[in-house]
């Protein structure tokens, strides 16, 4: 089967899953130049086997809240493909979660690691359960219920969970707890870990800083200063508060920040003390961020994300398809020169034409946003050799993986007119990285 032939199977097969059968359809359109190149791939069915998970598991997960109530959430771990190293990839919690989204993110994770230059291989997990509203004894109950399923499955050298949407350092140490429990070893098996117990200097901030060492990648190719570039961010979790942090140091100005009830627009910029705030608010006391707004007296807007808002970059940093088609057209009018994707597929297929249409600055998550996923195999190897490295010599490695990411998709992506196609060069080099690979590994 050719690579739409292959398409045209899948979205059979899986009907029900559309952001799967998005983030697919994506890189096959994105590769199929590359791909018609070399015949032996359509013989050994190789976009099928690449894009079909290598097993999915799912599982009740029981625990009880604190008026002693019994509740059951689903659970999922997906491992899609162990081809250049072990599985490694997050584990969301949401209400949202299901297994048409954590099977997008486990396929875009395998390309993603293969393009950080690491042995990892791709994988995604998660629960539709929401930390939103509990209370810290109902998030350990069920971060510990959780893991008593997961732990069967996972391991040093055989997957490798970190954290995501609803996960951060909390929920990792809760389950790191309880798979050194019952695993009776002590061990790199979960990444994002607290510095005092095999954490990497570096990991909470390296999805948000890697995507600004991504963008300063592209602005540099367009003689481009980011100092006093107006800047809409989304989000106001993990990668949207160290993506501001790094945007305050080099100067930019930050206007926006928002969460799944609103966004809040502040015209004076948010400085290193508001980001503080925003740290605590999210952080420590789980509030909203019309509280931010309420606090510095400026507008919050409910119910909508904050594009419509005049910027020079905008820089998603929330949940999948948050810009849609109409959000990329107010966006480009507006006079936004770059977009890059702190969250994963944050752009809807129609958003990303309008970018490209209008030949600006777009870097899809896949490449901006690797640099969480390769601080994690950096702790992974810290791990290994029983060592730290100090906060420089992790940054610096994060900045020269991203500098690296940057060039494949110039690499691949560049077309005659000199515009660089992000998607195509991202999508190009990380297949094709995991496709020769599988082709020598044999038929499994
Ligand atoms: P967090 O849970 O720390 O923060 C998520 C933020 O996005 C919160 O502000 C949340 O608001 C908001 N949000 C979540 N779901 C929705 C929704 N459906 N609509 C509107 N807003 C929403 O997660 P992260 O910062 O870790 O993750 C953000 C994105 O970055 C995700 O796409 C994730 O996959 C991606 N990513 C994360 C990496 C990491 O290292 N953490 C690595 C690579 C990618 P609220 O508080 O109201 O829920």
């Amino acid at each position: 089967m050719n690579a739409q032939e292959v398409l045209n199977e899948l979205k059979r097969r899986f009907p029900n899953e559309p952001e799967y059968l998005q983030a697919v359809t994506e890189v096959l359109e994105s590769i199929e130049e590359v791909y018609n190149q070399y015949p032996e791939f359509e013989k050994l069915n190789l976009v099928e086997r690449l894009c079909i998970p290598d097993r999915i598991f799912s599982f009740r997960v029981t625990w009880v809240d604190d008026r002693g109530n019994v509740r059951t959430n689903m659970g999922y771990r997906i491992q899609h493909s162990n081809a250049i190293g072990p599985y490694k990839g997050g584990i969301r919690f949401h209400a949202s979660v299901n297994p048409s989204i954590l099977k997008f993110l486990a396929f875009e994770q395998t390309f993603k690691n293969a393009l950080t230059t690491l042995p990892m291989g791709g994988a995604k997990g998660g629960s539709d359960f929401s930390p939103r509203g509990k209370s810290n004894a109902e998030v350990m109950r069920f971060c510990q219920a959780f893991v008593l399923e997961l732990w069967k499955h996972i391991g040093p050298d055989t997957d490798v969970p970190a954290g995501d949407i609803g996960v951060g350092g909390r929920e990792i140490a809760y389950m790191f707890g309880m798979y050194k429990k019952l695993s009776k070893e002590f061990t790199g098996t979960f990444t994002g870990k607290g510095l005092e117990f095999g954490g990497s200097l570096i990991r909470p901030e390296a999805t948000g800083y890697g995507n600004i060492y991504f963008l300063l990648e592209m602005l540099k190719t367009k003689n481009i200063d980011i100092k006093g570039k107006v800047c809409t961010v989304s989000g106001s979790g993990n990668v949207a508060q160290y993506t501001v942090e790094k945007l305050i140091e080099l100067g930019a100005k930050v206007v926006t920040l928002s969460d799944s009830n609103g966004y809040i627009y502040d015209p004076d910029g948010i400085d290193s003390e508001k980001l503080e705030y925003v740290k605590e608010l999210k952080e420590m006391y789980r509030g909203r961020i019309r509280e931010y707004a309420e606090k510095y007296n400026c507008k919050y807007v409910e119910g909508a994300r904050p594009w419509g808002e005049k910027c020079d970059i905008a820089l998603p940093s929330a949940t999948q398809n948050e810009i849609g088609e109409d959000d990329a057209k107010t966006l480009v009018a507006n006079g936004c020169i770059a977009v890059s994707e702190g969250a994963n597929m944050p752009s809807t297929p129609a958003a990303i034409e309008v970018f490209q249409n209008a030949k600006i600055l777009y870097a899809p998550g896949k490449a901006a946003n690797a640099g969480g996923v390769a601080t994690s195999g950096l702790e992974m190897t810290q791990n290994s050799v029983r060592m730290s490295w100090s906060r420089e010599e992790v940054d610096a490695k994060l900045k020269d993986i991203m500098q690296s990411i940057h060039a494949q998709c110039v690499k691949y992506g560049a077309e005659p007119d000199g515009y660089i196609n992000y998607v195509k060069g991202a999508n190009i080099a990380g297949f094709m990285k995991v496709a020769k690979t599988v082709i020598v590994q044999g038929i499994l």
